[in-house]
């Protein structure tokens, strides 16, 4: 018997990750979430995916900076939705300083959430997505995985180990019907980048709006934000049957930032 496909969403609760799971379930895919926030507003996104989409909804705590978490996240969400059909690592954290101030817990915190939890996803769904013979993997990294910027050492460090990582992973499960590959997006109006504005508002003495114009998208030739929409879009197709060929790739979504 068919069965609907079904997706896990790393730090879905807000930003990318939660337009992607509403991506996602608007195709008919029943939807793992994860993150953190207000039992009260996880609630409500739940109601209001089911709602709308009718899909199967699971939702789960789970901190992806802990392995034995992922491990938690993984067991029961395969208890609840079945065998995973595709992957999205997106659960992201970020912290801005110069590398010799740059507190050592952020480090450890950034490489974990950023990079060692889609290790630890990914080498607990290979197995069952090998013997389905079909898989999507899909690494939400940025354009800070293929360039740099100043005081971003554990961001951008993170960030290109996982587009190495997509390669690896998908030259290992190349013969199984499973493919892996990364989303490079540019600046996304999300509560990750709201964060930034308002610091460097108050550090530069610019308002929030010149912030964004001169410092923020003067790195963005379109001088426009990407739009969650348009990630979940690239997400979605990467996930399809027409996508088979495409793996071990970097997909660029930033308004021309990394063609500079
Ligand atoms: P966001 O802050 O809106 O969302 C981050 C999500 O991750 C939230 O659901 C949060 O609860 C969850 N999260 C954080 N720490 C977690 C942990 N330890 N365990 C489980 N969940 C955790 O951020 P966003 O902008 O939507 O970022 C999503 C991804 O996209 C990140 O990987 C980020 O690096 C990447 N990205 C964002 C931008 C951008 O401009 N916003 C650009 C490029 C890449």
């Amino acid at each position: 018997m068919s069965r609907g496909r079904v997706v896990l969403v790393t730090g879905s609760t807000s930003g990318i990750g939660l337009g992607i799971a509403k991506e996602f379930a608007s195709q008919g895919y029943d939807i793992g979430l994860n993150g953190f926030g207000e039992r009260k507003e996880i609630q409500s996104i739940e109601r209001e995916i089911k709602e709308n989409f009718g899909v199967q909804v699971f939702y789960s705590d789970a901190d992806m900076s802990k392995p034995s978490e992922v491990e938690r996240f993984v067991g029961n969400a395969n208890d609840v939705l079945g065998a995973i059909d595709v992957l999205i690592n997106n659960a992201g954290v970020q912290h801005v300083s110069p590398v010799e101030h740059f507190p050592t817990d952020k480090w450890d915190l950034i490489l974990a959430v950023n990079l060692s939890s889609a290790f630890h996803m990914s080498r607990l769904l290979i197995p069952s997505m090998r013997t389905q013979r079909f898989g999507r993997i899909i690494n939400i990294a940025s354009a800070h995985g293929l360039v740099a910027s100043m005081n971003k050492s554990a961001y951008v460090a993170a960030k290109h180990g996982l587009i190495g990582f997509t390669k690896t992973v998908a030259l290992e499960v190349a013969e199984s019907g499973v493919t892996c590959n990364a989303i490079c997006p540019g600046w996304v109006e999300t509560p990750l980048v709201k964060v930034q504005v308002e610091a460097l508002s108050s550090e530069k003495s610019l308002s929030q709006e010149e912030v964004i114009r001169d410092l923020i998208l003067e790195r963005q030739p379109t001088r426009k934000f990407v739009q969650i929409e348009q990630v979940a879009a690239l997400a979605l197709f990467l996930a399809s049957e027409q996508a088979s060929s495409i793996t071990g790739s970097s997909y660029s979504i930033d308004g021309g930032w990394t063609a500079h």
